[in-house]
């Protein structure tokens, strides 16, 4: 296929490819979708090998957003039966996060729900990434605390943060309609202010939420224009309780050739499997780490992932292998950052009918299920 050709010549060379080139690949039909793989899979291991990257979200703060992003199950007004709590002390943080790293993850993401931090969240999540430093020699940190004011990354930066989450989540053009209390305009800000601070920018998308293949293109090049070190990439967890319960479009295939799309498009960045890869990958999982390099451990902000040692089984059988503390993450011309991660899973977070292949049967909403373990509760994290 000439336009596979094309796409991983360009990868290799870091080259843009053409809208069009992006728009053809989530065009291409359910007997072409291991050719899409297979190529889109050559970009990946040039720039990445074999290697995946573990993360691990620690929620500090969960639920009774102010916010109405229709995607998350922390909005105003949600009625997801989601756990509720407030500011984790720093020591409960730290715990929670070497339950992460013990499961080999290698960087941890501290995520809050809320429009943005105070300066005295800035504060308290500063206190916490010193407690989770001094603990975890080696450790990357990755802060998610929504839009920032001047000042606040550069106070991350000192207390010990890597990185810094914000998503665009989807196209300028479509950004309206599913959040209208923050624009697409001040998302754009808070990732450049991450950059400006010298953070590790991620930042990436949510399919599933009724974009077109164009919106999904818009973003993904928008993306690159920002230039972050890592892009997550979030299927919509369509939660019962938000205005999105009942977007079920997302098929497998769907999903993978959306990864393919977003690494030829950001062929050297690290391209994260975040939220709802249980849900709508489902027995393709291990297919799609031939696409991103590296996945959220064990469970999501407010929804439970699959058991962290099933995802260290699925790597391993797959041929890949868990990329250690040790091993920078970047191919060499990116490092410095060496990081990049975020909102992921579960919060933040989701899809249209295919172009091509068929839509699900039925919704599998038995996938879908709410987080009661780990931070905020007294039972055993899952990692
Ligand atoms: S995505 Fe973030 S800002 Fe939006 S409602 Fe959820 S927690 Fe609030």
């Amino acid at each position: 296929m000439n336009l596979l050709n094309t796409l991983v010549d360009k990868g290799l060379r870091r080259e843009t490819p053409t809208r069009e080139e992006a728009l053809a690949v989530l065009a291409t039909s359910d007997d072409d979708l291991l050719d899409v793989v297979a190529a889109a899979g050559k970009v990946r291991r040039h720039w990445f090998g074999r290697r995946v990257k573990l993360n691990y979200l620690v929620n500090l703060k969960s639920g009774l957003c102010p916010e109405d992003c229709s995607y998350c199950s922390q909005r105003l007004g949600s009625k997801a039966d989601i756990l509720k709590y407030t500011w984790l002390k720093p020591d409960q943080a730290s715990q929670a996060a070497a339950a992460g790293l013990a499961g080999g993850a290698k960087r941890v993401c501290l995520v809050a729900s809320g429009r943005g931090p105070t300066d005295r969240d800035v504060d308290r999540v500063s206190d916490t990434i010193k407690a989770i430093k001094e603990q975890n020699e080696g450790v990357e940190v990755c802060a998610c605390l929504g839009l920032l004011s001047d000042g606040q990354a550069e106070r991350l930066r000192e207390a010990g943060a890597d990185a810094y989450n914000h998503n665009l989540n989807t196209s300028e053009s479509t950004y309206g309609d599913i959040t209208t209390t923050h624009t697409y305009a001040d998302r754009v800000d808070t990732v450049r202010k991450a950059h400006a601070a010298g953070l590790s920018a991620c930042s990436g998308l949510i399919a599933g939420m009724g974009e077109s293949d164009e919106d999904l293109v818009d973003v993904v090049f928008s993306l690159r224009e920002l230039d972050p070190d890592s892009v997550p990439v979030n299927f919509l967890i369509p939660m019962e309780g938000t205005p999105l319960a009942k977007e079920w479009h997302l098929t497998p295939q769907r999903c993978l050739r959306i990864l393919a799309m977003t690494r030829f498009v950001c062929p050297d960045v690290e391209v994260r499997i975040a939220g709802g890869r249980e849900v709508h990958l489902r027995t393709m999982q291990p297919l799609a780490l031939h696409l991103a390099n590296s996945i959220f451990l064990g469970d999501y902000l407010t929804s439970e992932g699959q058991a962290g040692k099933t995802d260290l089984e699925m790597i391993a059988d797959a041929g890949f292998e868990v990329e250690g503390t040790g091993e920078v993450t970047l191919p060499e011309h990116r490092a410095g950052g060496g990081c990049g991660s975020h909102e992921g899973g579960g919060a933040c977070g989701p899809a249209t009918a295919d172009s091509c292949g068929s839509a699900p049967e039925e919704p599998r909403t038995d996938l879908v299920a709410v987080r009661r373990r780990g931070a905020g509760t007294d039972l055993a994290p899952n990692a």
